[in-house]
């Protein structure tokens, strides 16, 4: 198993960090332990803190078989990141997982040799899920994550640590990174004050990171009405997710390109029940009207007659959802 340097581990947080979406400015040096960073989307921005190290083998006859831990080396003392966030992490470069450890349970000196544990099993679960909470016996909360979850991690994270405080809270929070689809909106509102959010949060989190999973690989990361790739492509839904008829099935997805996602949502094009790509006259007409139609040839050129079609018959959008996708927005008379 690989052990990776300092610097390697820091590429990887700022890099997961990015890969979700948020700028970084880098604060501490390249070599500087902790990295310190400034996060930004948006209105929000984060100021963060973070010892890393990589998560090894517990070692040695004497230690349970399922024993991962971070070996603290290098730190006599954790610092509090002043109106910021203080993470303790531990990166598993087997399956590309990070632990992230709670800083309020380790603020005071550390002894000889210290090192905090995790176990094997939910390093694996977060490698399949994506999020996996556990309950240490210190009654500390880790958690362990793939890259894709960090900034969510980032913005929960006090919250996500402190479910330790209620049993009841912590395992509605385990069966939504179990299966977020099969938790109730219901059930959550059992969980008490602030935490309520942070649960919908990451249910929330948890369905769109696997939907977009699934259609962008299913359409292999290709725009479904012009076919780009270049990794700016979304994932749509058919029917919108407010609507009751909505689903994160597949066939209730399509990838397109951040550009006609939004013309798909405006009505500027749609796919019709035969996988035609339509462009509204009506809606081109209107915008010709109001000097708003720069463009416009070169828009409808780009235009697949038909669209880009999944290899496998399950991940092709279903027909029934195409009509209503098109009556929603407003296609009644096609
Ligand atoms: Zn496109």
């Amino acid at each position: 198993m690989a052990k990776l340097g300092k610097e390697e581990l820091f590429d990887l947080v700022i890099g997961a960090v990015r890969n979700c979406g948020w700028q970084v400015v880098r604060l501490s040096a390249l070599n500087q332990h902790p990295l310190r960073f400034k996060m930004f989307k948006d209105e929000e921005g984060l100021l963060v803190r973070a010892y890393i190290w990589n998560i090894s083998h517990g070692g040695g006859a004497a230690r349970p078989a399922d024993e991962y831990r971070i070996q603290i080396t290098g730190v006599d003392q954790f610092r509090e990141e002043p109106d910021g966030k203080t993470v303790i992490l531990g990166w598993w470069d087997e399956a590309g997982v990070f632990a992230g450890f709670d800083f309020r349970f380790h603020r005071r000196p550390l002894g000889f040799s210290p090192s905090f544990q995790i176990k094997e099993e939910y390093l694996r679960e977060a490698y399949q899920k994506g999020f996996c909470p556990y309950q240490k016996d210190n009654r500390e909360i880790a958690v362990a994550f793939r890259p894709d979850f960090i900034a969510e991690y980032l913005r929960q994270l006090e919250s996500l640590h402190g479910f330790g405080r209620q049993s009841r809270d912590f395992k509605i929070l385990a069966s939504v990174a179990e299966d977020p689809s099969a938790v109730s909106d219901e059930k959550i509102t059992k969980v008490s004050g602030p935490r309520r959010i942070t649960v919908s949060s990451v249910k929330r989190f948890l369905r769109d990171t696997y939907f977009k999973d699934r259609v962008l690989n299913a359409y292999r990361h290709q725009c479904a009405i012009c076919g780009l790739q270049l990794d700016l492509v979304e994932a749509a839904h058919i029917i919108p997710v407010a609507h009751e008829q909505s689903s994160d099935e597949t066939s209730n997805g399509m990838a397109m390109c951040a550009i006609h996602h939004k013309a798909y949502d405006k009505a500027l094009i749609a796919v019709d029940a035969k996988y035609r790509i339509l462009a509204s006259d009506a809606r081109m007409r209107f915008l010709t009207e109001i000097g708003h139609d720069g463009g416009r040839e070169n828009f409808l050129r780009n235009l697949r007659p038909l669209m880009v079609l999944p290899p496998a018959e399950r991940d092709r959008p279903n027909p029934g959802y195409l009509k209503i996708g098109m009556e929603i927005r407003g296609w009644e008379n096609w």
